[in-house]
């Protein structure tokens, strides 16, 4: 299975041994050594697609965004589900290739570094321009909002709309989600004379973006594919200076961090794409937002269960929406249409949104972050696993708060008055928490010990891939 993803070759720092990783990996495990390392980077993975027997000094190598996740449509009868998986030039020409192939999946890749030799052409696609028109399309929007996949992601769009079918589909073995031709301008745009494609809202959640950088070289003034030798352009030392960056920032080098519990110096647990570490010494929950782990705001379950049980996170959210009322369970009730009564004591109880804390297809995705969301399981605080079996939190909160608009937009029953406006519905959320739901293991599903909600086995291991 593991053809579907790239790969990343990168050497012990510890003891140099070569240690492959998963392109979706945050741990790097040293087999050799036993080191464990939290890999990070201040924006995004930077990797290269290593080459051999080229002159450094004839080496340039063209950047590619790559984007993959779950990318969702709010149309006029439904939320489609769009497994995304795309390469796309980050680099503002049109003689160079717009997009990577399959290249990258059959061979490892390696991660980017200021002192590898060669010249880098700059990734300008993501240039102070597009930051400009970006910042006033999401007003108020913070930084990091305004440096996430939003923007790359309409970038991408933008240059597929001007190149054509560029658009290379990772072969997912979740075929039936595939989608062939992804977006057209008129599911963007949304087009009266179709209201059925038109998309009033669309985002990407729990996507890895990286950027890519692919090896040619100069030879008598062409620039050459390093793989096909094949002549890529004509290429002019004055004309490209412009999109070549000299100065390789500092922040392109991969930041490692220790897995030990800051509270009490156990090793911390996890699966190797967890963006959660859990410490069962001193029951204490972590992620690093950035180069330092930080505890987060868990509760876990009851186990009322005699069975085997394992334990998936899930997090839950207090909206704070704007363009909409819905700050309690009443309001929740009428805005789903829920069959129950209204009953005053409603009016005043908390709502929350719920969002699965692991990665899945983005069908059964959004058919979790629904369910929990209208089904609002009571929370109890409880900070203790109690050496239960747990399935790490692989999905970062930041997504998940992300994807608040998205079970909205699942929840609304009044589709057609509300959807227009969803463009001007906010939603973020005031305060965050890891919830741990205990789940009956049956051969086939995991089964809620109290909810009704089943999830199949098969699913979950898949979503290790995406
Ligand atoms: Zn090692
Ligand atoms: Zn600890």
């Amino acid at each position: 299975m593991n053809e579907y993803n790239w790969k990343i070759e990168h050497q012990c720092p510890q003891c140099g041994a070569p240690v492959i990783l998963d392109e979706a990996d945050r741990l790097l495990f040293c087999p050799f050594c036993r080191t464990r390392l939290y890999l990070t980077t201040p924006d995004h993975f930077r990797y290269h697609i290593p080459i051999a027997a080229i002159n450094s000094a004839d080496l340039v190598y063209i950047p590619y965004w790559r984007l993959k996740g779950n990318g969702f449509l709010v149309q006029a009868r439904e939320v489609a589900p769009r497994f995304i998986d795309i390469n796309s030039l980050a680099v503002d020409n049109k003689k160079l290739p717009a997009s990577l192939g399959l290249r990258p999946q059959v061979m490892n890749l390696k991660f980017t570094s200021p002192d590898m030799p060669g010249r880098f052409l700059q990734a300008n696609m993501s240039s102070a321009g597009i930051m400009k028109n970006m910042d006033k399309m999401i007003d108020a929007a913070s930084p990091e909002k305004i440096m996430k996949t939003d923007m790359v992601f309409t970038e991408i769009m933008k240059n597929i709309e001007k190149a054509g079918p560029i658009v290379t589909l990772g072969r997912s073995l979740m075929a039936d989600l595939l989608v062939a031709g992804l977006m057209s301008d008129k599911d963007i745009m949304g087009d009266a004379a179709m209201p059925e494609s038109a998309v009033f809202y669309h985002t990407v959640i729990g996507e890895v973006i990286s950027l890519i950088y692919s090896p040619g070289y100069i030879e008598k003034d062409i620039l050459y594919d390093a793989f096909t030798r094949k002549p890529i352009l004509p290429w002019r030392e004055e004309e490209m200076q412009i999109l070549l960056s000299d100065a390789k920032p500092p922040n392109w080098q991969i930041r490692f961090v220790s897995t030990l519990c800051p509270r009490c110096g156990w090793d911390l647990e996890g699966e190797k794409n967890a963006v959660v570490m859990t410490c069962r010494n001193c029951d204490s929950v972590w992620n690093c937002p950035k180069d330092t782990f930080e505890p987060v705001p868990f509760s876990v379950m009851p186990n009322t269960s005699k069975d085997a049980v394992m334990y998936l996170p899930f997090w839950r959210m207090t909206p704070r929406c704007e363009g909409i009322t819905l700050s309690s369970y009443a309001d929740l009730i009428r805005a789903a249409n829920l069959p129950k009564a209204v009953q005053p004591a409603y009016e005043t109880q908390p709502v929350y949104f719920w969002s699965p804390a692991f990665k899945v297809n983005p069908a059964l995705f959004i058919r979790l972050a629904r369910q929990m969301t209208l089904l609002q399981p009571p929370v109890e605080l409880n900070e203790s696993f109690g050496g239960a079996s747990v399935h790490s939190a692989t999905l970062p909160m930041t997504e998940a708060v992300e994807s608040m608009m998205i079970t909205l937009a699942c929840v609304i029953t009044d589709k057609r008055r509300m959807y227009p406006k969803l463009a001007n519905i906010k939603a973020t959320a005031d305060d965050v928490m890891l919830v741990y739901h205990p789940f009956r293991i049956t051969l086939r599903e995991l089964i809620h010990l109290s909810a009704p909600l089943a999830i199949d086995r098969q699913a979950l291991n898949l979503g290790v891939h995406l």
